[in-house]
């Protein structure tokens, strides 16, 4: 009898070599893979695109190793959680022979991998309320035996929105060692609960799957995971084709989740959870709604009434919600999208949304050699700010910045402060700009706007013309070169990098003997000019010309 988990793979996955492809280039003279030795036109010199990528490029799986974690080789990346789900049934299901276990209503793409596979389906339904029923599962498998393979939990549920008790999954996986327990986690970002990857190691039969398509904003990019023993991994790239990932979607994928873009994905997923807080609640309102089942993914699952007529409201709008009646009665499930989004979705439900907040995000990513910067700020929320540059006297005066220009910022800087922190500064105050810029759209509101900070003996007078056009005067001389790690020239030429990206004229004077105060009240200064700009009410223009 072969060891787990060959035991309960396909015969023929056993059977044959595992196909001998050469991806992932290294600096070998490479003429073993029939490749062009040139780099396709618009010349990219740097992508690698004309050489086969890797069959599990290695610094992705790292990388997700890391988000997850998990060891890398107890990863598999997939295109999208999607594909881990067909090379499961491809890897362990006998066509004609085998079965999977689903608790519909549930995802359906574990269903149709099985027909395509040819694998039976055992169903173990949820119960009325949508909770799963852990006794009719175990019931279900000992009545089906040895020839159930998979048993296909998802947690937080698609379409319902509720979580699985951790205990049923862990006495599945320790009643069953000779079937796969597979979670989807395809929603865990959203959810309180603690992801089952922690349990890998203790049970071989346990598979995690991933994606980066709902709180990672990739679904067009398509990457997702299997996280397992190492031996199931091993099985499965057996099976998986030989270079699923190409080069581009390595690219964006580490570039999307550069250690600086975390904080930014954290305050996305924060204000995501407090919007589906708010949609429950208003959505309470609507005449067309009977019911909100309670969720904990990115989505609420609505028990309908007057289903025609909220159809027509919503094609009015051009609102579109998923539509599930065929096989729930009465069901349609809704995304959690945006501030505004959603504001135009609860007019469709015919919610009145007094008091329309405005929610005027903007988001800088900004990578080079020398720093990798991400930025986000929300111009009406003042919660949430966080700043990570690595120089304790820049996070406390970009802090300074936020809290008097009334807006939350998440700024997070990985930058060459080993040579020195010239970079730092200037690139964190160019991203900045650029997010702000971002924030305010199309300008309106924004104007010519002025402040005088004193700090003790230090005064700063700061004026500023939100005109579009870039242009930097600093008047003042500093008693020291250095605040902290910050050196002091690199005061006014912050404030020339930022007048860049936002478009703006800044104008500084600022007279003291203590550094540390004068370079403070300038960015607070700066801060107080900005914020009637941020806080204006309306939507005129304050210039003549109509357009800023
Ligand atoms: C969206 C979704 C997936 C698919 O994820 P991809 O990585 O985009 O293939 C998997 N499982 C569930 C439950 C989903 O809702």
């Amino acid at each position: 009898m072969s060891e787990w988990p060959n035991n309960i793979a396909r015969k023929a996955v056993l059977e044959f070599q595992a196909y001998g492809a050469r991806g992932g280039a290294t600096d070998a003279l490479h003429l073993d893979a029939n490749e062009s030795p040139w780099s396709p036109p618009p010349v990219q010199s740097t992508g690698g695109f004309n050489r086969y990528p890797e069959q599990q490029p290695a610094g992705l799986r790292t990388r997700l190793a890391d988000l997850y974690g998990a060891m890398p080789e107890q990863i598999l990346v997939g295109r999208g959680a999607d594909e881990a789900i067909e090379v499961l049934l491809r890897t362990f299901c006998e066509a004609g022979e085998d079965s999977i276990l689903v608790c519909p209503p549930t995802f359906g793409y574990f269903a149709t991998c099985a027909n395509i596979q040819g694998a039976g389906i055992v169903e173990a339904p949820l119960r009325a309320d949508f909770s799963y029923d852990g006794t009719l599962i175990n019931d279900k498998m000992r009545a089906a035996g040895p020839s159930l393979k998979i048993a296909f939990l998802c947690s937080p549920n698609n379409p319902t929105g509720n979580v699985i008790d951790a205990k049923i999954v862990l006495d599945l996986c320790e009643n069953f060692p000779q079937t796969l327990i597979v979670i989807d986690e395809a929603y865990g970002e959203f959810t309180g609960a603690d992801s089952f990857a922690d349990q890998i190691d203790t049970y071989p039969n346990l598979v995690v799957l991933r994606t980066l398509s709902k709180a990672y904003a990739l679904a067009g990019v398509r990457a997702g995971v299997a996280i397992a023993d190492p031996r199931i991994i091993t099985l499965m790239l057996k099976v998986l084709p030989p270079y699923p990932i190409p080069r581009p979607v390595e690219q964006v994928v580490m570039a999307a989740l550069t250690p600086a873009a975390m904080p930014v994905h954290e305050a996305r997923l924060k204000l995501w959870k407090s919007e589906r807080e708010r949609m429950g609640q208003a959505l309470k309102a609507s005449p067309f709604i009977r019911k909100i089942y309670p969720s904990e993914a990115n989505f609420l699952l609505l028990d309908i009434e007057e289903d025609e007529k909220l159809l027509r409201a919503l094609a009015k709008y051009q609102v579109k919600i998923r539509d599930f009646r065929s096989i729930l009665p009465g069901k349609m499930r809704i995304s959690i999208g945006s501030v505004e989004e959603n504001d135009i979705a609860l007019a469709a439900f015919g919610v009145e949304v007094k008091a329309k907040r405005q929610n005027r995000i903007g988001e800088a990513h900004r990578k080079t050699k020398e720093t990798d910067i991400a930025v986000r700020v929300n111009l009406d929320d003042v919660s949430g700010t966080t700043i990570d540059t690595g120089i304790g006297f820049y996070d406390h005066m970009l802090g300074a910045l936020a809290k008097h220009g009334g807006f939350s910022l998440v700024l997070s800087c990985a930058g060459d402060l080993e040579i020195d922190a010239h970079h730092t500064i200037e690139d964190c105050a160019l991203a900045l700009g650029t997010a702000l810029s971002d924030a305010l759209g199309d300008k309106a509101g924004a104007g010519r706007f002025g402040a005088h900070i004193p700090m003790d003996e230090t005064l700063a007078k700061v004026a500023v013309d939100l005109s579009g056009r870039a242009a930097m005067v600093f008047k003042g001389e500093f008693p020291t070169d250095h605040a902290g790690e910050f050196p002091v020239e690199m005061c006014p030429h912050f404030f020339e990098s930022l007048a860049q990206t936002l478009g703006a004229s800044i104008h500084i004077e600022v007279s003291g003997t203590n550094t540390h105060h004068m370079i403070e009240a300038c960015f607070k200064g700066l801060g107080r000019a900005l914020m009637p700009a941020f806080k204006r009410e309306g939507t005129d223009i304050a210039s003549t010309k109509g357009v800023l």
